[in-house]
């Protein structure tokens, strides 16, 4: 369905665009999910987004 608000995952900021966040570029997600899954697509992201903002040393 088009025109669905997004919420940003990174700075949390809504949004109509549908992929990418217009105020940081972060990924964008359904601020109310229908049901939270252990292993939806987000998660992934989400965890690689984590390791990568990780300083390594
Ligand atoms: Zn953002």
């Amino acid at each position: 369905m088009k025109g669905m608000i997004k919420k940003c995952s990174v700075c949390g900021e809504y949004t109509l665009r549908e992929y990418k966040c217009p105020y940081c570029g972060g990924a964008l997600r359904n601020p109310h999910p229908a049901r939270f899954s252990p292993d939806d697509k987000y998660s992934k992201y989400r965890l690689a987004l984590s390791l990568s903002t990780r300083k390594e040393k």
